[in-house]
């Protein structure tokens, strides 16, 4: 074949994925709408794709790249003298090493028995990973109904002698609400226990915006790490966050190193090995290119165009936009009893076009539910589409409140209650999924009784079931004959 042969197969590819730019798939992509930003990236991308961030030493280009982006990103969000920070492949890695940070302090200011994470429910699920990967206990926190902000007086409450961090939301991602980030960070530091600001969705918008509620950033005291995506408001290609530290001991908490081994001495700073140079140059080269003015434009535009959107959604019947959105993401809810199911309107916002995200209901602790949202995040690229997404919600939702509300199937339900989801086989996972209307790894053409089915499950049932379908959509697809 032919290198351009090649390259056709893989655009061939493409062609069943929602779009990348554009401004209609609003979840996963992140557009600025600006032309001369891709080639750009692409360029840099190209130009560091074969280099090996292993190690700054042999390629002093990848510490001044990553130098250039920490102190970026110590200076747009309220470093100190002492801040230091790392780069990352992203939200979740950022997350990741700084609960590891967090627990390698605990463990040594003498923490005994097992440390415990204090997340609002609304924390990003990266954490609930965290947790898992670095044996945490998850001490899931009410958050108020309302206003799905962090409740400090609930979060006070949990702060005990084996709490190694407390996580806020700058804003969270379900809901694009703004944690009360000086309130609970004080509470933490009063009882000796650090406080990350998750800001990996809006740490690259908020500083750029003049109507910001209360200071969320590493300059509120009792802050003590910082998580800001380059790779989504920072509008570069897949693979690049930062993590910022308040003081270099926290830092070396999630660091690595080992001479313990006859090869090369391993120092690592995140948890890959070898790491690819490539999203950090395009990071690099977007910020160099946009600077700080050009951010503050879009950030500004991408707001005014949010601040619209939830007016106009607002005034739709039968839905409802859930609490204060700060930046540019809203969620939307069903208003009143009567009022229009969001799964559906998911179905039908799909059926037109757009990708918006539904998120099923949630049991929080102590009963005060959050209701089922569609989540919105407004980039660049979607600003100038408002009014067309206006008119397509408003045929969507009078569309959704013409179908029956999605429940799930009670006899799956009653059997599920019964099921030990350790113990199921992976064929067994797949039956369900038969029954549940995901066979063969496809999604139905409406997914609101699926998710409707996701919340009514016991949850470790649906974890395993949600594990299930992505093993039935990876099948390595093999040229030899298998048996
Ligand atoms: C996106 C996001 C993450 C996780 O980031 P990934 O880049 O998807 O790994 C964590 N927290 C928040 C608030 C996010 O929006």
């Amino acid at each position: 074949m032919t290198p351009q042969e090649v390259l056709a197969e893989l655009t061939a590819l493409q062609a069943g994925d929602v779009p990348t730019h554009g401004g209609s798939t609003m979840a996963y992509v992140y557009d600025a709408g600006l032309a001369g930003l891709e080639d750009l990236a692409a360029a840099a991308q190209a130009a560091f794709q074969w280099t090996n961030a292993l190690d700054p030493t042999a390629f002093p280009s990848v510490a001044r790249i990553e130098d250039d982006l920490v102190g970026a990103a110590a200076d747009l969000l309220g470093g100190g003298p002492a801040t230091v920070g790392t780069v990352t492949s992203g939200g979740t890695e950022s997350c990741l090493l700084a609960v590891l940070a967090a627990r390698e302090r605990w463990r040594a200011r003498g923490g005994s028995g097992r440390p415990r994470l204090l997340l609002p429910v609304t924390a990003h699920a990266a954490f609930r990973k965290a947790a898992h990967l670095f044996d945490l206990d998850v001490v899931d926190v009410a958050v108020d109904p309302l206003t799905c902000r962090a409740l400090p007086s609930a979060v006070a409450a949990e702060l005990d002698a084996r709490a190694a961090l407390v996580v806020v939301s700058a804003p969270s991602y379900p809901h694009g609400v703004l944690d009360p980030v000086g309130e609970v960070a004080a509470l933490a530091a009063a009882a000796g226990v650090p406080c990350h600001v998750d800001a990996c969705i809006g740490g690259w918008v908020l500083p750029f915006l003049d109507d910001v509620p209360e200071p969320f950033d590493l300059s509120v005291p009792g802050v003590t790490s910082l998580s800001v995506d380059l790779h989504k408001y920072g509008y570069a290609p897949k693979g690049v966050s930062v993590l910022l530290t308040a003081e270099p001991e926290l830092r070396q908490g999630h660091w690595f190193s080992t001479a313990g081994w006859p090869g090369y001495p391993v120092v690592n700073p995140t948890l890959a090995g070898t790491r690819p140079a490539g999203p950090m140059a395009a990071a690099w080269a977007v910020h160099r290119w946009l600077g700080r003015d050009g951010y503050a434009d879009l950030a500004r535009a991408t707001r005014a165009a949010t601040v619209a959107l939830a007016e106009g959604a607002a005034a739709i019947p039968g839905l409802r936009v859930v609490g204060t959105p700060v930046a540019t993401l809203v969620a939307l809810a069903q208003d009143g009893p009567d009022g229009v199911d969001v799964l559906n309107l998911a179905d039908e916002t799909t059926a037109r076009g757009w990708l918006l995200q539904p998120q099923p209901p949630f049991a929080q602790p102590g009963g005060a539910d959050l209701p089922a949202t569609l989540h919105l995040t407004v980039t660049g690229a979607t600003a100038g589409r408002v009014d067309a997404l206006l008119a397509d919600l408003v045929d969507a939702a009078r569309a959704a409140a013409a179908l029956p509300r999605p429940v799930a199937d009670p006899d799956l339900v009653a059997a599920a209650a019964t099921i030990d989801p350790a113990a199921l086989t992976v064929p067994e996972v797949d039956a369900l999924l038969e029954l549940a209307g995901v066979g063969g790894g496809r999604l139905p053409e409406r997914m609101a009784p699926v998710h409707a089915l996701v919340a009514a499950l016991p949850r470790p049932v649906a974890e395993r079931l949600l594990a299930g379908v992505l093993d039935l959509v990876y099948r390595p697809r093999r040229a030899a004959p298998t048996r």
